[in-house]
């Protein structure tokens, strides 16, 4: 069970129990999310930390699907960073009593032909693009194309978006990066050095 790099542990109502893994540390030192990181999550709804309706409400309909279904649910997602494409897994586990075990862990990355950073608005008529919070595509307002974040031209600062879920995914479409990783050029981080 390693190579995950958060998990948390949700109650019925989809509240925090528990949480942990390395990336929890990891995002609040880039500064994604500096807030969740640190902040004590007991007794918060996820919904509470997630931008967008829509994607609360695709997150709400993952949940109750995986806890009525044995063995859970899996579902690819992308988790961009500025300069990497990041291909994630989401696994959603029954602990029994309506208790969710959830664990994210990267599949693979490649890097992206040019920084791209988003800034989510929270307000759906004030921005030029949409976002898709599975794919991480966007959409130009205005347009039907959904368009990995390197292929709009290159922006001179974050891109103000909203999220939601784009039609692929909402099909159920999985998630995936545009090229195959070999490819890259990326080398897997090293092994730690081994002691005692
Ligand atoms: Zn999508």
């Amino acid at each position: 069970m390693s190579g995950y790099e958060i998990f948390y542990l949700l109650d019925a109502e989809d509240r925090f129990l528990d949480w942990g893994g390395p990336a929890w540390e990891g995002a609040a030192r880039d500064g994604r999310a500096t807030r969740l990181a640190t902040a004590n999550l007991t007794g918060d709804r996820i919904y509470d930390h997630v931008a967008g309706h829509f994607t609360q409400r695709f997150l709400r309909a993952f949940f109750a699907e995986a806890r009525a279904a044995p063995g859970g649910l899996r579902r690819t997602y992308r988790c961009d960073a500025p300069r990497t494409k990041r291909l994630m897994e989401m696994w959603a586990e029954p602990m029994g009593e309506g208790t969710l075990r959830v664990r994210h862990r990267l599949i693979d990355e490649t890097p992206m032909a040019f920084e791209v950073t988003t800034r989510e608005t929270g307000d759906v008529m004030g921005v030029g693009h949409l976002r898709c919070s599975m794919c991480n595509r966007l959409r130009r307002r205005g347009s039907r194309e959904w368009l990995e974040p390197d292929a709009l031209p290159p922006a001179a600062g974050p891109i103000a978006v909203f999220h939601t879920i784009c039609t692929d995914c909402r099909r159920g479409v999985a998630a995936r990066l545009p090229i195959p990783a070999k490819s890259a050029g990326l080398t897997p981080p090293a092994a730690p050095p081994s002691s005692n």
